[in-house]
């Protein structure tokens, strides 16, 4: 769904999407680039490709993502920031120190490990949107290291039920119950606890929680932190579009 007629941004939109596993971040993810002119990269999705080409980071990140864990900050850091020099959106540092030639431009600010960071181009074309990282504070300051983000968004989202005996999951928006509240099946209620497994889905909320406070102030310090909520993915998308056009547009 796209609330209003596809355009280009005006300005630089360097994203990032925060939420609770399950609030459907993908979604917004692909409709934002259907509806702006973006490029995006989602660690989970990384993740899982190196998974399915049992990569070594891939076995071992496996086992932790099966357990509703996350992965190592460092580990983290060095796929994500490697796939993003890769991609051109930020200089690698050790392309840097090593002295390559560099055609982005370098914001040159005086000394130290700050002078060493590239300025972000502010052609609207090279915006990007990061899905699923930073999720820890930590994260987030090296990013801040690399690259100059310019928004994030935090999305609340309270659109899925689940039949806790049997996993199945509904979605309100695409995905409702015959009867609302009630499992198709079994006819039994339905609460809102979503994703997999139980145990594994209340240990990543858990996970959450715990990781994303820190770096939702971080952010909230830095001044860029915005907060959008709604019951369902196409109540928050409109919302979501109108803030970028307004900020980017
Ligand atoms: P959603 O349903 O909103 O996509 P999710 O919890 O499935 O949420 P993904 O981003 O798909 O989140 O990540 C899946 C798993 O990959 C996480 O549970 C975690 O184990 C691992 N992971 C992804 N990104 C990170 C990260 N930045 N730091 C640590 N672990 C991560
Ligand atoms: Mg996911």
């Amino acid at each position: 769904m796209s609330a209003a007629v596809p355009r280009k941004l005006g300005k630089a939109a360097r994203l990032i999407l925060v939420g609770a596993p399950g609030a459907g971040k993908g979604t917004q993810s692909g409709r934002l680039l259907e509806h702006f002119k973006l490029s995006a990269l989602s660690s989970g999705d990384i993740l899982r490709d190196n998974v399915r080409k049992r990569t070594a980071l891939g076995i071992e990140a496996e086992t932790v993502m099966r357990s509703g864990g996350l992965i190592s900050d460092s580990v983290m850091v060095r796929l994500i920031v490697g796939e993003l020099a890769k991609r051109g959106w930020v200089q690698s540092r050790a392309e840097l120190t090593s002295g390559i030639t560099m055609t982005g431009g370098l914001e040159v600010l005086g000394h130290g490990a700050v002078a060493t960071k590239l300025a972000a181009s502010n052609c609207p074309t090279s915006s990007f949107l990061l899905d699923g990282f930073p999720r820890t504070q930590k994260q987030a300051e090296s990013l801040d290291q690399e690259v100059d983000m310019n928004l994030v968004i935090l999305e609340r989202i309270s659109n899925r039920m689940v039949h806790e005996p049997s996993g199945r999951i509904y979605n309100l928006t695409w995905n409702p119950p015959r009867v609302p509240g009630i499992d198709d099946e079994t006819g039994e209620p339905l609460t809102r606890r979503p994703d997999d497994c139980p145990e594994t889905f209340a240990k990543r909320l858990k996970q959450y929680d715990d990781a994303t406070l820190p770096l939702l102030e971080h952010y909230d310090k830095a001044g860029i932190l915005w907060t959008v909520d709604g019951k369902t993915s196409d109540e928050i998308t409109p919302k979501l579009i109108a803030e970028i056009d307004r900020r980017f547009g």
